[in-house]
């Protein structure tokens, strides 16, 4: 019997549209022996850390629990905004609400099915949501663990650095020893780019261009590899694909200064109503205490400039997440399909955001429902998916993991998202 494994490589916020032959040729050759699917989704909002968890977990936030890459937590002294980018926010969850992810990821679905290994170069919350209680094994640059989320030495940690040349070094690693040698059911390998890169300089630009390509040759390096294990007998599944696309960022806007000049909000750090920015996105948190100002702040949103949808109630249902928490609004800001200066169209507004530094003006962002940045790329080659064919019909994050706990014969119960017709 061949041996089944999937194998999973993300190329974070590439934008469907930038996968053109001139600039993907590795991914442009991959389409034509694998099944892409032209209508696929991120979640909401579209950020690095939320679609990750929803990757791992085939659910959406309101079930898995990380609601933004940046969320508003009670730590004891009321609602503040956090940041989930840095390595020790998982711990400062769980204490804060007593867990991590509330359902569980594919590490722990597979730990008795041929266990898993996560190769990560984003930021270490990205990286260690895929697996918060130590399931499996998470390589990732600020430190790599194992089972029992066991510290691995330095002699094998990850030591790459966060850019190209990093993912490149870790895709080397990933052939070599993940994928010839150590051989888990499930292998994941999520490169830094292009999003670190389209975060600082426009998108289009020659700097910009230049990270596509390597992501590219990357890719195809893993594609190549998987090939010809295939080819010696093995049944691999390669899922290649984006997080979600960018948008450009075309002004900021300061949301929680607003609110507080409206008279909605106590003052910039009070912890009555919180604003948690996601780029193009923001969760709007509130207390219990002011939950009496609620009309009046979806009120004073609906009219602001720049903010172009406001979700509350059961509309905060249909995005994705839960009705009963203190998350009680997200708004997504203006955009237009206007270019940039480099001919990439799309622009969009940004909320400011004291936590973050990626709202550059002039380069890429995401976190919203924009076209662009809700279009990132899927193609899945092998499992039976038929070489070259193209599915129109929807697709989303929370489709992967249970599309590979099928290929893998494991149980997948319990998910949001469904396994993908192969043709
Ligand atoms: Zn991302």
């Amino acid at each position: 019997m061949s041996l089944k494994r999937a194998v999973v490589v993300i190329c974070d916020g590439l934008r469907a549209d930038m996968v053109r032959p001139e600039w993907t040729p590795n991914l442009s050759r991959l389409a034509q022996y694998s099944r892409s699917f032209t209508k696929h989704r991120s979640v909401f909002p579209s950020t690095t850390r939320t679609t990750a968890a929803s990757i791992a977990t085939g659910c959406h936030p309101a079930r898995h629990g990380l609601e933004g890459n940046c969320v508003a937590l009670d730590e004891g002294n009321g609602l503040a905004a956090v940041s989930v980018g840095p390595a020790g926010f998982r711990e400062r969850l769980k204490k804060a609400t007593g867990q991590t992810l509330r359902v569980p990821t594919l590490s722990e679905r597979l730990v008795n099915s041929g266990g898993a290994i996560v190769f990560s170069n984003v930021s270490p919350g990205a990286a260690y949501f895929h697996d918060p209680d130590g399931h499996g094994f998470v390589f990732h640059r600020s430190g790599s663990f194992g089972p029992g989320l066991q510290k691995i030495d330095v002699g094998e940690h990850l030591n790459v650095s966060h850019d190209a040349a990093g993912d490149t070094e870790m895709t080397t690693r990933f052939c070599d020893e993940v994928l010839s040698q150590r051989k888990p059911a499930y292998a994941l390998l999520w490169q830094c780019e292009p999003d670190h890169t389209q975060h600082a300089k426009p998108l289009g630009s020659p700097e910009h261009l230049d990270v596509i390509r390597t992501a590219d040759a990357n890719v195809g390096r893993v594609a190549d590899h998987v090939e010809r294990l295939n080819d010696a007998g093995e049944d691999m599944l390669l899922i290649v694909a984006s997080d979600h696309g960018h948008e450009t960022v075309e002004r900021t806007l300061p949301l929680s200064d607003l609110l507080v000049e409206a008279g909605l909000k106590e003052c910039a750090h009070s912890t009555d109503v919180v604003v948690a920015s996601n780029g193009l996105s923001a969760h709007i948190y509130v207390s219990d205490e002011a939950r009496l100002r609620l009309n009046d702040i979806i009120e004073f949103l609906n009219k602001a400039d720049g903010i172009a949808q406001v979700f509350s109630g059961e509309q905060l249902k249909e995005l994705g997440h839960r009705t009963d928490t203190p998350l009680a609004i997200s708004v997504t800001t203006e955009r237009n399909n206007s270019e940039n200066s480099f001919g990439i169209p799309g622009l969009s507004i940004a909320i400011d955001d004291s936590l973050l530094s990626d709202n550059n003006p002039g380069c890429g962002q995401h976190g919203g429902l924009g076209s662009f940045e809700q279009n990132p790329f899927l193609m899945i080659r092998g499992g039976g998916f038929v070489p070259g064919s193209e599915c129109v019909n929807d697709s989303s994050a929370v489709d992967l993991a249970p599309t590979i706990l099928r290929h893998l014969g494991v149980a997948g119960e319990g998910m949001d998202g469904c396994p993908l017709a192969r043709g």
